[in-house]
């Protein structure tokens, strides 16, 4: 129920002044042309009201998230203590330089930690977001082989296993897309991608660990063909989470990234942001990064332009506050604690793989990363339960479902992934779910087809869900 379907009239405080400044007379244009309409409610009920709402919604904070290739993890509430100082929020984007050192102090030293991690040269918070990010990041590329007159490149290769976002960033940003297949371990198919690399090559976009949950032990030999055929390697840091602090993109052959720092930097995500998906280059790509840039001049923190920037892409400086998060949680785990949270989550998904593998088959032998793919193409064919229906079953053990039907290589998969931050109670109690649910799909399958039974809303039209949300209540004469 909606607050307007929940109002009494009558009830509820009239807390607006009356009016005691002149009238204007606006243009009817600008005027309401019908009575408007607010909810009539005590105070009390008001927040209750958005209190049930919150009980209704599943996230990190009430229950087990192993959304693989979101890193749901739990994020520490000191970040967003920090974030929410009012030196950081109190500010203005067109205020004085001398007026706010600090904050471009944090983009500064965000960007130094950053690129310490990643093995990039320069970093740039504007793009909202990785999917901007990698939209930003082939603009360098573009940018960077016009600016050598070398026009024929219009080609972007992708594998297979690719996030939908990649094909879809290359082709915004002007690129035909050049699918290479993976091979039957789950990795890319070095001989198809010599076939590809050839002289209208732009770049490789690639992530690493890919979304299978594998890492690409050919990522030298990847990274250098694509060098070879006069490309540039473009590095999706959404994985980043299992190899911070161990491995840096930037010496596996990489010369663009982007992160997301609402996956592996603590910033809580879902729900549509806000995010933050800074683009880090190495040097020779540095005059191609979003004008303006925070830089050190004379010990003052300043804005630098350059002339052969690709523009902006976005209003002033990003999403400031999810930096401060972001830095906040790189100095709270310092150079111990980065490594040792990359290596807990590929403990933990190694733990839950190993757990489940018996009854669940992986899509892939062998250890997994940070995350793990399951396919449950013979269940599906034996008993007719789908991925699908354990995902519902799972949301009546209070977890969320993994990623489904993805990527789009494994049929009828399962992506489990349950970061660094879940205790081995939490995994075993979950391990517990999948067993049950198995043992439910085995025995009386057709339970499952009527999963969940203990949410608001079970099995909604998801496509109807997607193309035509409702999120906004109108009264009904409008
Ligand atoms: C999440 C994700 C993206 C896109 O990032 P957004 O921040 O959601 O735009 C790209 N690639 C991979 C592998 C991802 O998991």
């Amino acid at each position: 129920m909606t607050l307007f379907e929940k109002s009494q009239p009558g009830c509820g405080n009239q807390l607006l002044a009356s009016l005691d400044v002149p009238t204007v007379e606006l243009e009817s244009a600008f005027v309401r042309q019908s009575e408007w309409t607010l909810p009539a409610m005590a105070e009390a009920d008001l927040s209750r009201h958005y209190t049930e709402l919150a009980e209704k919604t599943h996230g990190v904070n009430n229950g087990f998230y192993p959304l693989g290739s979101c890193t749901m993890k739990y994020n520490p509430k000191i970040n967003e203590a920090l974030a929410a100082l009012p030196g950081f929020t109190e500010i203005h984007p067109l205020q004085p330089l001398e007026s706010v050192q600090g904050c471009l102090e944090v983009l500064y030293k965000a960007e130094q930690a950053l690129c310490e991690i990643t093995g990039m040269d320069a970093m740039s918070f504007q793009p909202a977001a990785g999917a901007h990010g990698e939209f930003t990041g082939l603009l360098l590329i573009k940018a960077y082989h016009q600016s050598r007159q070398d026009h024929k490149r219009t080609k972007i290769l992708v594998p297979d296993s690719a996030h939908g976002t990649n094909p879809a960033s290359a082709s915004m940003a002007g690129f035909t897309i050049v699918n290479i297949p993976s091979n039957d371990e789950g990795c890319v198919d070095l001989e198809a991608l010599r076939a590809a690399a050839d002289e209208e090559t732009a770049g490789l976009m690639l992530t690493n660990p890919n979304t299978v949950g594998l890492f690409d032990r050919n990522i030298l030999e990847i990274t250098k063909i694509v060098h070879e055929a006069g490309g540039l390697n473009y590095y999706d840091g959404a994985n980043l989470n299992a190899i911070m602090g161990i491995v840096r993109p930037g010496e596996m052959g990489f010369d663009v990234i982007h992160l997301n720092l609402h996956k592996t930097f603590s910033t809580p995500h879902g729900g549509g942001g806000p995010g933050s998906g800074p683009v880090g280059c190495k040097d020779f790509l540095i005059p191609f990064l979003p004008n303006p840039h925070a830089v050190v001049l004379e010990e003052e923190y300043s804005w630098e332009e350059s002339l052969h920037s690709i523009g902006r892409v976005r209003a002033f400086y990003g999403n400031f506050l999810v930096v401060v998060k972001a830095l906040a949680y790189i100095l709270t785990l310092g150079k111990e604690g980065i490594p040792e949270a990359a290596a807990n989550a590929v403990l933990n998904a190694n733990y839950m793989l190993t757990k489940l593998k018996d009854l669940y088959p992986p899509a892939y032998d062998g250890l997994c990363m940070h995350e793990f793919v399951l396919s449950l193409e013979k269940l599906k064919k034996e008993k007719g339960v789908s991925a699908m229906d354990i995902a519902k079953s799972l949301l009546d053990y209070g977890i969320h479902p993994p990623t489904m039907y993805f990527p789009l290589i494994v049929p009828e998969a399962l992506m489990v992934e349950p970061t660094e931050t879940e205790s081995k109670q939490t995994l075993d109690e979950a391990v517990e779910a999948f067993r049950t649910i198995y043992a439910t799909a085995i025995s009386e399958p057709e339970q499952l087809h009527a999963a969940p039974q203990s949410t608001v809303i079970g099995r909604p039209d998801e496509v109807q869900a997607a193309r035509s949300p409702i999120v906004r209540w109108r009264p009904e004469h409008q």
